[in-house]
């Protein structure tokens, strides 16, 4: 049997890809795809509010805490995850850790690639990654970096949509339907414990573009949707 296809999501920190993509990723292992998720900090700084409300709580505790939440959420998702550990506020990877990137895609050649805005003053460490996501893609596709595995093709990039997308110059060029996952999505957020408080914003969120979506499609039958924003032109051999 040949080896499954692969999606690789590329996380700033522990819940960006569960909150932005959980319906994407749940949906592709659904069709049999590997899902790799690559979560390059567990946002122990910034995005860890309540943890660090609890008393005596020391950086390294939030660290574990973010980690076994996220890996769960990664479970109940059925991605395989890797942390990086890079840092948060700042997110600052080393240069080995761009190369352990670069080796993710030549190693899984993905057939798509999912990552942050490349805006958003809310949090740099968004744009931080889709940045450091679009450069292992590049040195990943030229032959003379001295990375291990064939060269990589040209993998379609879709940025997720972000917290604040009218802040973050995000455009919903992409409606995914994810109506048939969302169970699992809403799982996968109920992991997040940390962040309570983003379970229903990112159910109303997935509502309101599935109601986008019908009303772009026709399809009465979309009640969940995800919204993607491209990088790269679609290569097509038919405008519909
Ligand atoms: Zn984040």
């Amino acid at each position: 049997m040949s080896d499954p296809k692969t999606m690789l999501a590329v996380s700033a920190h522990a819940a960006d890809f569960v909150w932005r993509a959980g319906g994407a990723i749940a949906l592709y292992v659904e069709r049999g795809y590997k899902v790799r998720v690559l979560c390059l900090s567990y946002g122990e700084r910034g995005e860890s509010e309540r943890l660090w409300r609890q008393p005596g709580m020391t950086l390294e505790r939030v660290k574990e805490s973010r980690r076994a939440e996220s890996q769960q959420a990664a479970d109940l998702l059925g991605a395989e995850i890797r942390f990086f550990d890079s840092g948060d506020y700042p997110l600052k990877p080393s240069e080995p850790v761009v190369q352990e990137m670069v080796m993710e895609f030549r190693r899984h050649q993905p057939e798509f690639v999912l990552t942050h805005s490349l805006a958003d003053p809310y949090n740099p460490d968004h744009p931080e990654a889709a940045q450091l996501t679009f450069r292992a893609r590049v040195y990943a596709q030229a032959a003379g970096y001295p990375a291990e595995g064939k060269k990589l093709e040209a993998p379609p990039v879709f940025m997720f949509e972000p917290h604040q997308p009218e802040q973050c110059e995000f455009k919903p060029q992409v409606l995914l339907d994810i109506t048939p996952v969302f169970g699992r999505k809403r799982k996968a957020m109920e992991s997040m414990e940390a962040q309570e408080h983003l379970w229903q914003y990112y159910t109303d969120l997935a509502l309101r573009r599935g109601t986008q979506a019908v009303r772009n499609s026709g399809r009465k039958e979309i009640k969940y949707a995800e919204a993607f924003q491209r990088v790269y032109p679609q290569v097509t051999t038919e405008l519909s």
